[in-house]
């Protein structure tokens, strides 16, 4: 970003933050909360900042326009104080699905990395040794596209209903919010978590991605002759019906390719593609496992690890184990993209559209010169895709694209 583009960026976010109508909603208990701001011109991060109103901390945000603005998942007696003496009372218990963490295909279609010894660029995730000089040091450039942030909310769409039905924390416990850049955060605020510490919040996270989950099978021992077989078994109890009805599902759409790639031999995979109806109703429905000949519980065992990456929620677990972490502040804008974090209710993950409603800047435009960059929408529109071109685009796009490292203003 050079110093032209550098001052457009402050002085827009200057005016959101300058704005009447900007709406930052405290967390509960603000004056708990340690606040911390990343400072762009100076490049530091000012920590340890206590404040006892919202309305404090939008002024001081007004002030100094930060790029990024942060608060503590904890509560502290002290927050202003060094960090062991802040007297810790407790935490939210969060989480946070990054796009970085999930295995999408688009990467390859919008990242680029370039190689700092040669120079050398592709697209991508950059490798571990540079093809051409062996140089192990890259510029990444990332982007955000629909098919990203897609992932992420599959990924929270799980993590919610797990919450929910196997945690029991409700609706109005959890909060569900977007990222501002590539995914979603979820928040559970009561009392009980409060007090969880890294060692239990360890545990949830193990439960959510499924650590450490092995299907067990029910040992039946034939007394007469003084053996044991081993027998597949679910029960409709926690991760075991998570298996049970993701198996459902996989199955009933499942090709025999998709049970290939399982690790099921082609034998088998016919087998269960040609039966999958009586496989469906006997074997899952009735719980009558090996009841169809051929689909051992060997076969089963398989595709329950299978299914078990399906249904678990590929959150980053520093995140959530982490009691003294700072996250993003609800209502601020992205220092990357410059969009906002919105939270929104769960029950509008589906339709809920981040290019939509988190866009910050609604109105006038700018001219940028692009370099490269693929098709985006944003705010209603469509735009690109750009390669070597100056065009005129909304305020928002511009910011977006320059926050990103992919343009800059033109002159
Ligand atoms: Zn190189
Ligand atoms: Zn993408």
């Amino acid at each position: 970003m050079n110093a032209v583009s550098r001052d457009f960026v402050y002085e827009k976010f200057s005016d959101f933050y300058n704005d009447q109508s900007t709406f930052i909603p405290p967390p509960p208990s603000l004056s708990q909360r340690e606040l911390g701001f990343f400072l762009s011109k100076e490049r530091t991060m000012l920590r340890h900042k206590v404040f006892a109103r919202i309305s404090d901390l939008k002024s001081f945000i007004s002030e100094v326009v930060p790029s990024d603005v942060y608060r503590s998942s904890a509560y502290y007696e002290n927050p202003a104080a060094e960090m062991d003496k802040k007297g810790w009372l407790g935490a939210d218990l969060v989480f946070d699905i990054d796009a970085d963490h999930i295995p999408t295909s688009c990467n390859k279609l919008h990242d680029e990395w370039t190689c700092k010894k040669c120079g050398f660029a592709n697209k991508g995730e950059p490798p571990k040794k540079c093809s051409e000089c062996g140089g192990e040091k890259f510029d990444t450039k990332t982007w955000v596209c629909e098919q990203c942030l897609n992932s992420a909310k599959d990924e929270t769409t799980r993590l919610i209903d797990i919450l929910q039905n196997d945690f029991g924390f409700s609706n109005e416990e959890i909060h569900v919010f977007f990222s501002g850049h590539r995914g979603y955060h979820v928040h559970v605020e009561n009392e009980a978590v409060k007090s969880l510490d890294t060692m239990a919040r360890k545990e949830i996270v193990d439960y959510v991605t499924g650590l450490g989950l092995t299907i067990s099978n029910q040992r039946k021992k034939e007394r007469k002759r003084k053996q044991a077989s081993e027998k597949f078994f679910l029960s409709d109890f926690a991760w075991n019906k998570r298996i049970k009805h993701g198996m459902s599902k996989f199955i009933s759409t499942a090709t025999v390719d998709d049970l290939q790639n399982v690790g099921l031999n082609r034998v088998i995979s016919n087998l269960i593609f040609t039966k999958k109806e009586l496989i469906l109703s006997k074997c899952i429905g009735k719980g009558l496992w090996e009841s169809v000949p051929g689909v051992s519980a060997g076969t089963w065992r398989k595709l329950s690890e299978y299914v078990k990456e399906l249904e678990s929620s590929k959150i980053d677990t520093v995140v959530t184990t982490d009691t003294h972490r700072l996250i993003r502040m609800n209502g601020t804008l992205h220092g990357r993209t410059g969009l906002k974090k919105i939270e929104f209710s769960t029950t509008r993950l589906a339709d809920f559209n981040p290019f939509e409603e988190a866009v910050a800047f609604k109105e006038g435009a700018v001219k940028v010169f692009v370099p490269e960059v693929p098709e985006f929408r944003l705010g209603g529109r469509v735009f690109g895709p750009y390669k070597n071109k100056t065009v005129e685009i909304s305020i928002a796009a511009a910011i977006l694209l320059i926050c990103k490292g992919r343009a800059e203003v033109a002159n």
